[in-house]
């Protein structure tokens, strides 16, 4: 939070500049905070791409081109106001009362993927670490999805000590939805495993939200 108000006052205090090039632009509604240069080069849908299969997921583009390199650069170079400016479209499609919660890695903290929980933050909605990781798993590029389903499944626990209802006991509220967030999404098989956790224990997820969506055709 303290990082997003500091990135909003150097907005407010300084010329603006594109997040991606770093040049300075004169702001333009249409275009978002990139410069027009930028803005036609990663081509963001203005509102996210959105789809129900294998489950209803968000996206800010295809993971592809050049939010393909910008993704893996992020994962690299984690950049805050680079991340907000691809999540913009993304936070417009969510309910208000979603509840996020990042998709962690297996590896150590200091060698794991930052962008799921900067997405969180990014989004500006309320997060929980509900998960952890059980067992490693292996690299998945050359896997199918049957693969990659076994290579996922009992890969997630659920943290000691979180909550394990997301009914609001004594009251008649509607529970928060859940959704699970990750950087890319391919063949959603790291999705369906951390949802089949959460279902154990009587949390039910409503969708997956991520930046890239691997185009439909090479989800293997
Ligand atoms: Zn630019």
């Amino acid at each position: 939070m303290l990082i997003l108000l500091k990135d909003c006052l150097k907005d407010l205090l300084t010329t603006a500049c594109c997040p991606n090039c770093k040049r300075e632009i004169e702001r333009c509604p249409q275009q978002g905070p990139f410069c027009r240069a930028c803005w036609q080069h990663v081509a963001l849908p203005a509102r996210g791409l959105q789809g129900i299969h294998p489950y209803r997921w968000r996206a800010a583009g295809w993971y592809d081109g050049e939010l393909r390199k910008l993704i893996l650069k992020l994962r690299r170079h984690p950049d805050p106001r680079l991340l907000r400016a691809l999540t913009e479209g993304l936070g417009a499609t969510l309910p208000n009362d979603a509840v996020l919660v990042p998709i962690p890695g297996w590896k150590t903290e200091s060698r794991s993927n930052p962008l799921p929980l900067m997405i969180c933050r990014s989004l500006q909605r309320t997060t929980r670490a509900l998960l952890k990781r059980s067992r490693p798993t292996v690299g998945q590029h050359h896997l199918n999805r049957q693969q990659r389903m076994a290579n996922q499944q009992g890969s997630f626990a659920v943290e000691p000590g979180m909550p394990v209802s997301q009914a609001c006991p004594g009251t008649r509220e509607r529970a928060p939805e859940l959704w699970l967030v990750d950087d890319i999404l391919t063949s959603g098989a790291t999705a369906q495993a951390a949802m089949n956790t959460l279902n154990e224990c009587k949390m039910i997820v409503s969708g997956v939200i991520c930046l890239g969506r691997t185009p439909l055709g090479r989800t293997r």
